[in-house]
């Protein structure tokens, strides 16, 4: 069959023809599998929220072709906003969108928008909710009274309440601490696992990415240099660090420990004196 979303020479130049053009995406294949958890590494600036904005048909590529399930987003009378609602995307600090007086209200905003009764709003906001390991007791809490984590598994619950086929999140571990940090990627890798739903992860660290997915791509300066399993990415560490990712060879010792049960801390500098 077809890959679930599949990138054909794709090319994104912001302000063409100004002062201010910039060559942000360049030349990019890329096929995505239904059910695949991939990672999307690269430095800042590197295109990553470029490349995810075209997933979802938020930006238009200047050049080449995208694919969802086999059908070309950019032929005409294609649906954006059925695309919209198949790959839901959680932008960077999603928190500063919720808006609404208590959490369960919050998801149910997609699902209202979408004109589904107030019963089966509130059915599938219970479920994404669930999905995303928020606390039953806090349903009726202000938005505004969570901590960070709490806050960001709602914004992703907002997502999933829409039941989008593919997952995009763009860097969903940004200001949390260390357990936070954690604790989000081990929910979403837990939701990846029981749900088998396509998940993107974007991320400018190695270390967050690697422990979790199947596949990484890696972006630099507009173009994929790596797309392969985590294992044979880190051996080209030293292309991985001349492009501003740090120590991967720690990251995957570091795996490596974890997958024999041998607890390492995530302190990469301890790990190294080790
Ligand atoms: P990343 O998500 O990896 O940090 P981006 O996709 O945000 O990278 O940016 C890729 C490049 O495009 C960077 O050089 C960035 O400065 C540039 N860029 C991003 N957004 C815009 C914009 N709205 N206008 C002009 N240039 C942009």
């Amino acid at each position: 069959g077809d890959p679930v979303l599949r990138l054909k020479n794709l090319n994104y130049i912001y302000n063409p023809g100004t002062a201010y053009e910039k060559h942000a995406m360049k030349g990019v294949d890329l096929d995505i599998w239904q059910g695949e958890f991939i990672g999307i590494i690269g430095h800042t600036g590197s295109g990553k929220s470029t490349l995810i904005q075209h997933l979802d048909g938020l930006i238009r590529a200047t050049g080449g072709e995208l694919f969802f399930q086999g059908e070309n987003i950019y032929q005409e009378g294609y649906s954006m906003k059925t695309l919209r609602q198949q790959v839901g995307l959680v932008f960077q600090y999603p928190e500063h969108q919720l808006f609404e007086a208590d959490v369960l209200s919050d998801v149910c905003f997609g699902p209202k928008n979408q004109g589904l009764s107030d019963e089966e709003c509130r059915q599938r906001a219970k479920e994404a909710l669930q999905m995303v390991g928020f606390p039953e007791t806090l349903y009726n809490a202000s938005p505004f009274d969570l901590s960070g984590g709490q806050k960001r598994r709602v914004a992703i619950a907002g997502v999933l309440a829409m039941r989008p086929k593919v997952l995009v999140l763009d860097e969903p571990t940004a200001g949390l601490d260390p357990k936070g940090r954690d604790d989000i990627l081990d929910q979403i890798a837990l939701l990846q696992k029981t749900t088998h739903m396509t998940v993107i992860l974007v991320s400018h660290s190695m270390e967050d990415v690697a422990r979790y997915v199947d596949r990484i791509i890696v972006m630099n300066r507009g173009e994929k240099i790596f797309d392969d399993t985590p294992k044979r990415v880190f051996r080209h560490y030293k292309r991985l660090e001349e492009v501003g990712l740090a120590a991967p060879e720690v990251t995957y010792l570091m795996h490596e420990l974890r997958a024999q049960g041998i607890p390492v801390s995530t302190d990469i500098t301890l790990v190294e004196e080790a």
